[in-house]
Protein backbone atom coordinates (compact mmCIF):
# COMPACT_ATOMS: atom_id res chain seq x y z
CA UNK A 1 0.00 0.00 0.00
CA UNK A 2 1.71 3.25 -1.30
CA UNK A 3 2.28 5.74 1.54
CA UNK A 4 1.53 8.58 -0.84
CA UNK A 5 -2.26 9.19 -1.90
CA UNK A 6 -1.76 12.35 -4.15
CA UNK A 7 -1.48 11.32 -7.65
CA UNK A 8 0.02 14.65 -7.89
CA UNK A 9 3.71 13.19 -9.44
CA UNK A 10 5.46 15.93 -8.90
CA UNK A 11 4.02 16.96 -5.29
CA UNK A 12 4.39 13.48 -4.12
CA UNK A 13 8.54 13.97 -5.37
CA UNK A 14 8.39 17.07 -2.90
CA UNK A 15 7.05 15.91 -0.53
CA UNK A 16 10.16 13.07 -0.46
CA UNK A 17 12.20 16.12 -0.30
CA UNK A 18 10.36 17.70 2.61
CA UNK A 19 10.35 14.62 4.33
CA UNK A 20 14.21 14.45 3.92
CA UNK A 21 15.13 17.75 4.99
CA UNK A 22 12.84 17.66 7.82
CA UNK A 23 13.28 14.52 9.46
CA UNK A 24 16.44 15.92 11.68
CA UNK A 25 14.31 15.73 14.80
CA UNK A 26 14.78 13.74 17.69
CA UNK A 27 13.08 10.21 18.75
CA UNK A 28 10.22 9.69 17.69
CA UNK A 29 7.28 9.30 20.50
CA UNK A 30 4.27 9.75 17.80
CA UNK A 31 2.98 7.03 19.97
CA UNK A 32 3.01 8.62 23.25
CA UNK A 33 -0.54 8.90 24.92
CA UNK A 34 0.31 9.71 28.38
CA UNK A 35 0.22 13.25 29.31
CA UNK A 36 2.93 14.34 31.40
CA UNK A 37 1.47 18.06 31.74
CA UNK A 38 -1.65 19.15 31.54
CA UNK A 39 -2.17 23.13 30.10
CA UNK A 40 -3.68 24.77 33.10
CA UNK A 41 -2.76 28.07 32.25
CA UNK A 42 -5.43 30.81 31.30
CA UNK A 43 -3.25 33.22 29.92
CA UNK A 44 -5.44 33.94 26.59
CA UNK A 45 -3.47 35.07 23.64
CA UNK A 46 -4.66 34.13 21.03
CA UNK A 47 -7.73 33.20 19.80
CA UNK A 48 -8.27 30.82 23.33
CA UNK A 49 -4.90 29.17 22.09
CA UNK A 50 -1.60 30.20 24.64
CA UNK A 51 1.05 30.87 22.95
CA UNK A 52 3.65 29.50 26.13
CA UNK A 53 1.27 26.00 25.87
CA UNK A 54 0.26 25.21 22.26
CA UNK A 55 -0.89 22.16 22.12
CA UNK A 56 1.97 20.24 20.09
CA UNK A 57 0.53 18.01 16.61
CA UNK A 58 2.59 15.16 17.15
CA UNK A 59 0.78 12.46 15.55
CA UNK A 60 -2.51 14.50 14.87
CA UNK A 61 -3.18 12.73 11.53
CA UNK A 62 -6.04 12.41 10.41
CA UNK A 63 -7.75 10.23 7.25
CA UNK A 64 -10.46 12.73 6.50
CA UNK A 65 -11.20 16.48 7.38
CA UNK A 66 -10.98 17.11 11.42
CA UNK A 67 -10.82 19.90 12.54
CA UNK A 68 -7.37 20.23 14.72
CA UNK A 69 -5.98 17.96 12.86
CA UNK A 70 -4.13 17.71 9.53
CA UNK A 71 -5.01 15.32 7.05
CA UNK A 72 -2.09 14.30 5.30
CA UNK A 73 -1.62 12.89 2.18
CA UNK A 74 1.75 11.30 2.91
CA UNK A 75 1.02 8.95 6.12
CA UNK A 76 4.09 7.46 6.90
CA UNK A 77 6.60 8.84 8.96
CA UNK A 78 10.15 8.43 7.26
CA UNK A 79 13.78 10.07 7.41
CA UNK A 80 14.68 10.58 11.17
CA UNK A 81 18.01 11.67 12.49
CA UNK A 82 18.95 12.24 16.13
CA UNK A 83 17.97 16.22 17.02
CA UNK A 84 17.41 16.74 21.10
CA UNK A 85 13.28 18.35 21.86
CA UNK A 86 14.29 21.86 22.80
CA UNK A 87 13.55 22.89 26.08
CA UNK A 88 10.43 25.23 24.63
CA UNK A 89 8.90 21.77 24.32
CA UNK A 90 7.05 21.00 27.53
CA UNK A 91 4.74 17.51 27.70
CA UNK A 92 2.81 17.80 24.69
CA UNK A 93 2.78 21.45 25.22
CA UNK A 94 5.41 24.39 23.77
CA UNK A 95 6.19 27.50 24.47
CA UNK A 96 6.32 30.05 21.29
CA UNK A 97 8.45 32.58 23.32
CA UNK A 98 11.04 30.61 24.84
CA UNK A 99 11.65 28.80 21.31
CA UNK A 100 14.85 29.60 19.66
CA UNK A 101 15.74 30.79 16.06
CA UNK A 102 18.46 30.82 13.83
CA UNK A 103 20.78 33.24 13.69
CA UNK A 104 21.57 35.84 10.79
CA UNK A 105 19.92 38.34 8.81
CA UNK A 106 20.79 37.47 5.26
CA UNK A 107 19.93 39.80 2.53
CA UNK A 108 18.46 38.20 -0.91
CA UNK A 109 18.67 41.31 -3.41
CA UNK A 110 18.37 38.59 -6.69
CA UNK A 111 14.81 37.42 -5.04
CA UNK A 112 12.12 37.79 -7.32
CA UNK A 113 8.40 36.64 -7.21
CA UNK A 114 5.57 38.28 -9.57
CA UNK A 115 1.24 37.20 -9.27
CA UNK A 116 -0.34 38.24 -12.03
CA UNK A 117 -3.70 37.22 -13.45
CA UNK A 118 -4.26 35.63 -16.70
CA UNK A 119 -8.09 34.99 -18.07
CA UNK A 120 -8.89 32.47 -15.41
CA UNK A 121 -5.50 31.92 -13.86
CA UNK A 122 -3.41 33.16 -10.96
CA UNK A 123 -0.11 32.88 -12.13
CA UNK A 124 2.72 32.87 -9.62
CA UNK A 125 6.53 33.35 -10.97
CA UNK A 126 9.73 33.52 -8.91
CA UNK A 127 13.32 32.14 -7.88
CA UNK A 128 11.76 31.01 -4.54
CA UNK A 129 13.59 33.25 -2.18
CA UNK A 130 12.28 35.84 0.09
CA UNK A 131 10.54 39.23 -1.36
CA UNK A 132 11.55 42.09 0.90
CA UNK A 133 12.69 39.58 4.20
CA UNK A 134 15.92 38.48 5.31
CA UNK A 135 16.61 34.88 6.39
CA UNK A 136 19.14 33.46 8.86
CA UNK A 137 21.92 31.48 8.32
CA UNK A 138 22.02 28.37 6.86
CA UNK A 139 23.24 25.31 7.28
CA UNK A 140 22.76 26.78 10.84
CA UNK A 141 26.12 27.66 12.56
CA UNK A 142 27.64 25.34 14.44
CA UNK A 143 28.59 27.84 17.13
CA UNK A 144 24.80 29.24 17.72
CA UNK A 145 22.09 27.87 20.40
CA UNK A 146 19.86 26.77 17.79
CA UNK A 147 22.52 24.32 16.68
CA UNK A 148 21.95 22.28 20.07
CA UNK A 149 18.49 21.16 18.82
CA UNK A 150 18.39 21.35 15.24
CA UNK A 151 21.46 20.75 12.96
CA UNK A 152 19.75 21.52 9.18
CA UNK A 153 22.96 21.18 6.86
CA UNK A 154 20.98 22.75 4.00
CA UNK A 155 21.82 25.49 2.00
CA UNK A 156 19.19 28.12 0.60
CA UNK A 157 19.19 27.96 -3.15
CA UNK A 158 17.32 29.45 -6.22
CA UNK A 159 15.03 27.56 -8.03
CA UNK A 160 12.28 28.49 -11.04
CA UNK A 161 9.19 28.64 -8.81
CA UNK A 162 5.71 28.47 -10.82
CA UNK A 163 2.21 28.35 -10.20
CA UNK A 164 -0.78 28.87 -11.92
CA UNK A 165 -3.73 28.47 -9.62
CA UNK A 166 -7.16 29.07 -10.23
CA UNK A 167 -8.29 33.17 -9.91
CA UNK A 168 -11.76 32.27 -8.56
CA UNK A 169 -11.31 29.33 -6.96
CA UNK A 170 -14.60 27.19 -6.22
CA UNK A 171 -15.19 24.17 -3.31
CA UNK A 172 -14.41 21.02 -4.66
CA UNK A 173 -17.36 18.33 -4.01
CA UNK A 174 -15.51 16.64 -1.66
CA UNK A 175 -12.40 18.01 0.67
CA UNK A 176 -8.72 16.41 -0.35
CA UNK A 177 -5.64 15.65 1.50
CA UNK A 178 -2.79 18.01 1.93
CA UNK A 179 0.68 17.09 0.23
CA UNK A 180 3.61 18.34 1.25
CA UNK A 181 3.62 21.94 0.05
CA UNK A 182 0.02 23.19 0.06
CA UNK A 183 1.03 27.16 -0.82
CA UNK A 184 3.04 30.27 -2.33
CA UNK A 185 3.31 32.96 0.50
CA UNK A 186 3.52 36.43 -0.99
CA UNK A 187 6.89 36.99 -0.14
CA UNK A 188 7.66 34.66 -2.77
CA UNK A 189 8.49 31.44 -0.41
CA UNK A 190 6.73 28.27 -0.46
CA UNK A 191 4.38 27.17 1.84
CA UNK A 192 4.90 23.69 3.76
CA UNK A 193 1.82 21.77 5.80
CA UNK A 194 3.04 21.29 9.58
CA UNK A 195 4.37 18.15 9.64
CA UNK A 196 7.88 16.93 9.68
CA UNK A 197 9.01 13.74 7.79
CA UNK A 198 8.30 11.87 11.14
CA UNK A 199 4.62 13.37 11.12
CA UNK A 200 5.52 15.40 14.06
CA UNK A 201 4.88 19.55 14.66
CA UNK A 202 7.37 20.69 12.56
CA UNK A 203 6.63 24.33 13.80
CA UNK A 204 7.52 23.29 17.27
CA UNK A 205 10.19 20.65 16.48
CA UNK A 206 12.40 22.77 13.66
CA UNK A 207 13.98 25.38 14.44
CA UNK A 208 13.80 28.17 11.67
CA UNK A 209 14.91 31.80 11.38
CA UNK A 210 13.38 34.38 12.74
CA UNK A 211 11.04 34.95 9.63
CA UNK A 212 9.88 31.38 10.52
CA UNK A 213 11.95 29.55 7.58
CA UNK A 214 14.56 27.22 6.72
CA UNK A 215 15.56 25.33 3.85
CA UNK A 216 15.21 21.48 2.61
CA UNK A 217 17.69 18.92 1.14
CA UNK A 218 17.24 20.56 -2.41
CA UNK A 219 17.58 23.89 -1.12
CA UNK A 220 14.37 25.35 -1.07
CA UNK A 221 13.44 28.06 1.56
CA UNK A 222 10.23 27.23 3.09
CA UNK A 223 7.66 27.63 5.97
CA UNK A 224 5.81 25.44 7.54
CA UNK A 225 3.27 28.06 9.21
CA UNK A 226 2.72 32.10 9.42
CA UNK A 227 6.12 33.97 9.18
CA UNK A 228 6.86 36.12 11.86
CA UNK A 229 8.40 38.55 8.75
CA UNK A 230 4.31 38.50 7.33
CA UNK A 231 3.12 42.78 7.38
CA UNK A 232 -0.31 42.66 8.86
CA UNK A 233 -0.91 45.68 10.62
CA UNK A 234 -4.21 47.18 11.78
CA UNK A 235 -6.85 45.61 13.90
CA UNK A 236 -9.55 44.30 11.27
CA UNK A 237 -9.44 41.10 9.04
CA UNK A 238 -5.85 39.84 8.85
CA UNK A 239 -3.87 40.24 5.11
CA UNK A 240 -3.41 37.79 2.69
CA UNK A 241 -0.58 35.51 3.63
CA UNK A 242 -0.65 33.54 0.76
CA UNK A 243 -2.30 31.13 -1.65
CA UNK A 244 -3.50 27.88 -1.33
CA UNK A 245 -2.56 25.42 -3.89
CA UNK A 246 -5.94 25.22 -4.95
CA UNK A 247 -6.39 28.97 -5.34
CA UNK A 248 -7.87 30.04 -2.08
CA UNK A 249 -6.06 32.81 -0.12
CA UNK A 250 -4.54 31.84 3.00
CA UNK A 251 -4.78 35.30 5.64
CA UNK A 252 -3.24 36.01 9.05
CA UNK A 253 -4.73 35.58 12.61
CA UNK A 254 -7.49 37.86 12.56
CA UNK A 255 -10.81 37.23 11.47
CA UNK A 256 -13.85 39.72 10.79
CA UNK A 257 -13.98 41.35 13.54
CA UNK A 258 -10.31 41.57 14.07
CA UNK A 259 -10.48 38.98 16.35
CA UNK A 260 -7.60 36.30 16.73
CA UNK A 261 -8.91 33.22 15.15
CA UNK A 262 -8.02 29.64 16.69
CA UNK A 263 -9.90 26.02 15.50
CA UNK A 264 -12.92 26.58 17.06
CA UNK A 265 -13.95 29.10 14.47
CA UNK A 266 -12.71 27.31 11.70
CA UNK A 267 -13.59 24.53 9.96
CA UNK A 268 -11.98 20.75 9.57
CA UNK A 269 -9.76 22.25 6.74
CA UNK A 270 -9.20 25.41 9.04
CA UNK A 271 -10.49 28.15 6.94
CA UNK A 272 -14.21 29.75 6.95
CA UNK A 273 -16.66 31.99 4.37
CA UNK A 274 -17.34 35.77 4.47
CA UNK A 275 -16.84 38.66 2.41
CA UNK A 276 -13.49 39.73 1.98
CA UNK A 277 -11.41 41.63 -0.37
CA UNK A 278 -10.44 39.44 -3.57
CA UNK A 279 -8.38 40.79 -6.36
CA UNK A 280 -10.07 44.77 -5.12
CA UNK A 281 -13.70 44.05 -5.27
CA UNK A 282 -15.87 42.23 -2.52
CA UNK A 283 -16.67 39.15 -2.20
CA UNK A 284 -18.32 36.27 -0.40
CA UNK A 285 -16.12 33.57 -0.47
CA UNK A 286 -14.16 30.48 1.17
CA UNK A 287 -10.28 31.00 2.90
CA UNK A 288 -8.44 30.02 5.01
CA UNK A 289 -6.29 31.14 8.43
CA UNK A 290 -2.86 30.54 9.66
CA UNK A 291 -3.22 30.56 13.21
CA UNK A 292 -0.77 29.78 15.87
CA UNK A 293 -2.99 26.11 16.65
CA UNK A 294 -1.57 23.27 14.93
CA UNK A 295 -2.08 22.59 11.88
CA UNK A 296 -1.34 26.27 11.70
CA UNK A 297 -2.53 26.60 7.91
CA UNK A 298 -4.28 24.31 5.58
CA UNK A 299 -5.62 21.20 7.45
CA UNK A 300 -7.29 19.79 4.08
CA UNK A 301 -8.08 21.19 0.79
CA UNK A 302 -11.44 22.85 -0.25
CA UNK A 303 -10.63 23.24 -3.56
CA UNK A 304 -9.13 21.64 -6.41
CA UNK A 305 -5.34 21.64 -5.80
CA UNK A 306 -3.42 22.37 -8.75
CA UNK A 307 -0.44 19.67 -9.44
CA UNK A 308 2.89 21.12 -8.03
CA UNK A 309 5.79 21.32 -9.77
CA UNK A 310 8.75 19.84 -7.92
CA UNK A 311 11.10 22.78 -6.88
CA UNK A 312 14.93 22.62 -7.64
CA UNK A 313 14.60 21.56 -11.18
CA UNK A 314 16.12 24.08 -12.41
CA UNK A 315 18.04 27.38 -11.43
CA UNK A 316 20.88 26.59 -8.84
CA UNK A 317 21.11 25.42 -5.37
CA UNK A 318 19.16 21.95 -6.02
CA UNK A 319 21.79 19.67 -5.44
CA UNK A 320 21.33 17.55 -2.58
CA UNK A 321 23.68 17.66 0.37
CA UNK A 322 24.16 15.53 2.59
CA UNK A 323 21.43 14.29 4.95
CA UNK A 324 21.01 15.69 8.50
CA UNK A 325 23.48 14.08 10.80
CA UNK A 326 22.64 11.02 12.45
ZN1 LIG B 1 10.76 22.25 6.97
ZN1 LIG C 1 -11.67 35.20 7.48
Amino acid sequence: MSSIRSPIIGVAALLLLVAAACGNDGSSDESSTTTSESATTTTQDSGGVDATAIPLGDGKISEAPRRGSLWSCMTDAMGGGAAVDGPWIHGDTWNMEEKVEVPGDVEWPQAMFTISVEDEERVLTGNGLPRDATTGVFPIPGDSEAYEYDRNPNSIGEYDLEYRLPASPTLADEPSCAPGMVGVATSGVVLFNAFDALLRDAVAHEVQDHCDGHPQESSVYHYHGLSACFDDPGTGHSALFAYALDGFGIYGTRGENGEELSNADLDECHGHVHEITWDDETVELYHYHATIEFPYTVGCFRGTAVEGQPPGGGAAGGAPQSGPPG
